[in-house]
């Protein structure tokens, strides 16, 4: 890992043929950012804004969100941060949310499904996204997307949101991309359509796997059917490739398949444009890019 990081150190991730690939990392907490600049991430590629959530006996305030999301952001020194907004639900419960208990919680209220039918808690990450992104790059990603209902509902309270800012003489960066994972087959299946309405697209693919392939991520019975490779996942990813750049729109890996090495050849063939691995991988997968010739 020292070796790597000495040859690898400010170099960019470039293949053997010469097409460039940004290396981001993953991190759930202000305490990661160490580890990404110690990995020497060229920057955030999905920031699980959860612990804020999850760290609190209480919804966390406008003000104290702010201040976190200032300090990633400021801490990254203009490098790409991109904040992930609140995904509790299914696996991360948080209890004063008050959420009923659920016989599938993984098919249920999770993520943007709590954050559009309880637009206050919506509304207050927003504001404190927006408040904070003039201290850095900053890109705004949401998960468990399914549809363009919800993507237009979002992209109408973003506006909200931004007005509401001006209106009080707060400034915001007009330059924060907006984005979406795909992580539901849904998604991937009418990216054509969602890719229009967006900057990037994010591939979860920790719930795409779990969403395509009917297997439980939290269930360890049924794991020895998770074939993380099945041929079905990975034509979502290149269908959802293909339609974001037919539109102008960069597209990123986030899950756990983005640090699988073996792959990194397919999905720079397939044209993804960032793979954002946790920051213990960073390394390893900047130096597999390097070593790829997609020419061949
Ligand atoms: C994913 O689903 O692949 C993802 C990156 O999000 P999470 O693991 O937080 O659900
Ligand atoms: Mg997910």
């Amino acid at each position: 890992q020292k070796k790597l990081l000495q040859e690898l150190k400010g170099k960019e991730n470039i293949t053997l043929d010469g097409t460039k690939i940004n290396v981001f990392a993953n991190i759930s907490g202000i305490d990661n950012i160490g580890a990404v600049l110690l990995n020497d991430a060229g920057g955030i590629g999905l920031f699980r804004s959860e612990f804020l959530y999850l760290e609190n006996s209480d919804f966390p305030t406008e003000e104290q969100q702010f201040h976190a999301y200032k300090r990633v952001l400021e801490s990254m020194a203009g490098k790409k941060v991109i904040i992930r907004t609140l995904d509790i639900g299914a696996d991360k419960q948080v209890d004063y949310f008050g959420l009923k208990k659920e016989e599938n919680p993984a098919l249920g209220l999770r993520a943007i499904r709590i954050c559009l039918t309880r637009p206050e808690i919506f509304r207050t990450q927003l504001r404190a996204l927006f408040r904070a992104s003039v201290y850095g790059n900053l890109g705004i990603m949401f998960p468990m997307i399914t549809s363009v209902s919800e993507v237009e509902r979002i992209k109408a309270i973003c506006e909200e949101v931004k007005a509401e800012l001006k209106s009080e003489g707060i400034e915001y960066s007009d330059k924060t991309e907006i984005g979406i994972m795909i992580e539901t087959p849904a998604a991937a299946i009418i990216s054509d359509r969602l890719a229009p309405m967006v900057d990037f697209f994010s591939v979860g693919t920790n719930d795409l796997t779990q969403y395509t392939l009917a297997c439980d991520r939290q269930n360890p019975d049924a794991e020895e059917f998770v074939d993380t490779h099945h041929e079905a996942i990975l034509r979502l990813i290149e269908m959802s490739a293909q339609n974001a750049h037919k539109n102008g729109v960069w597209i990123g890996i986030c899950g756990e398949l983005a640090a699988d090495t073996t792959l990194t050849e397919t999905f720079l063939r397939m044209g993804i444009d960032e793979l954002s691995v946790s920051p213990t991988f960073v390394l390893k997968v900047r130096d597999a890019v390097r070593k790829t010739d997609l020419s061949k």
